[in-house]
């Protein structure tokens, strides 16, 4: 289910939440990538530290070559495409921001992620 650009405005949500609590302190980037990553992740209207963005740039750019379609859960697919390092993290930030996005009801397209 989803779009590569509707689960990507997701993941960007999240992680934007996530860096916004927890790295307060850190200067801020906005996102421009180039190619297909740009035309995903250029019109995204948010700030993230360096962190941040290389990980949300990572899991955008999995997202855009995921060949499954519908797209399973990223827990039950059996590829698993993240590097080990960005994987912990997202599963970090996904479980930091849900909290979160629960006390607002979106929930509605998260699960995938989940993990
Ligand atoms: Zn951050």
């Amino acid at each position: 289910m989803g779009s590569p650009a509707g689960d990507i405005e997701v993941l960007a949500e999240f992680i934007s939440i996530y860096c916004g609590d927890v790295h307060p302190e850190v200067e801020k980037y906005e996102i421009h990538a180039g190619g297909t990553l740009g035309e995903y992740v250029n019109s995204l209207d948010i700030q993230l530290c360096a962190g941040c963005k290389k990980l949300l740039l990572h899991a955008a750019s999995k997202r855009i070559v995921c060949p499954y379609d519908p797209k399973p859960s990223c827990k039950k697919c059996e590829t698993h495409c993240y590097a080990p390092k960005y994987r912990n993290q997202i599963r970090e930030v996904m479980r930091y921001s849900g909290k979160r996005l629960i006390l607002k009801g979106k929930l509605n397209l998260i699960w995938k992620y989940i993990s």
